[in-house]
């Protein structure tokens, strides 16, 4: 018995750990657990988690959660360490529309997917002068890699944009591809909450790939053509990190790190991109 405990508090620890950021964000759930006495209500659903010890398995509440809300649990003995993530969507795919855009048999449909937290140049928009020869060579990069290729699908907090394409993160063999085009530079950071998962690591990627010159960040490769503009002023700045802007003089504008810093011109196109005005310098 004392054992059993032992893996309820462990459970109940990681559950309150894991569940506010790994589940919290997606869905308003609301999750209560008594435990000593096993008591476990999922948006005001009783979890039937009784059975603790069974068939040699250890079941802790946190897997009566995130089961009940469709997650995917790991679980590592040696380190006691629980994991939940969503889970992965094997797909493969049909063609590739662009450097960040495919095109996939999802769940028997074809479904047009979107590589989210980046962005390619432009190769097939719809106005011919918006598209560039970086465009048409990163889109022969995605190309190369993943077309006919059966890839893994993971989701944010939003599964859909507003053209009702998926967004997702694509790992090809277990290697995210987002993160591969902006490591060799055919992608630059492109992150609108509440979709930033992973906004940290791409923005470091993406300052390594372009301190190494890679890909579109070499100049020299495209007749000394800045093919990626971020822009580094305006009239308003955000943060990757939150979907606040402000203005800049204010107080909070300014503990913004610079390779977070996420600049506009007008407070529409802040809005645009997903970011609500602070509260305090109210712009
Ligand atoms: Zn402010």
């Amino acid at each position: 018995m004392k054992k059993v405990l032992r893996y309820f508090v462990i459970g109940a620890i990681i559950l309150t750990l894991l569940i506010g950021t790994a589940i919290g964000q997606t869905i308003t759930s609301t999750i209560e657990v008594v435990y000593n006495s096993v008591n476990l209500t999922v948006n005001g659903q009783k979890i039937n988690a009784d059975n603790i010890l069974y068939n040699g398995t250890t079941y802790v509440p946190l897997r009566a959660v995130a089961e009940a809300l469709d997650k995917e649990v790991g679980w590592n003995q040696e380190t006691k360490t629980a994991t939940i993530n969503d889970k992965a969507e094997t797909v493969k795919v049909i063609r590739v529309v662009d450097g960040d855009t495919l095109v996939v048999n999802f769940q028997g449909r074809e479904e047009k997917v979107r590589l989210i937290g980046i962005d390619t140049p432009e190769s097939v928009h719809p106005d011919a002068s918006k598209n560039v020869e970086e465009g048409k060579i990163a889109s022969n990069f995605t190309k190369d890699k993943l077309e006919g290729k059966e890839i893994e699908l993971e989701f944010d907090v939003q599964e859909r944009d507003q053209y009702g394409r998926l967004l997702a993160y694509v790992y090809l063999d277990g290697v995210m591809f987002n993160k591969t085009l902006l490591a060799e530079g055919y992608a630059q950071v492109s992150t609108y909450p509440p979709n930033v998962k992973y906004v940290e690591e791409f923005t470091e990627t993406q300052r390594t790939a372009r301190e190494n010159n890679k890909g579109l960040w070499n100049e020299e490769n495209f007749n000394n053509e800045v093919v990626l503009e971020v822009k580094t002023s305006g009239n308003y700045v955000g943060s990757l990190n939150s979907d606040k802007y402000h203005k800049p003089s204010c107080r909070y504008a300014k503990n913004i790190e610079s390779y977070n810093e996420i600049w506009f011109d007008t407070t529409d196109e802040a809005q645009n991109a997903g970011y609500t005005a602070c509260g305090v310098c109210k712009p």
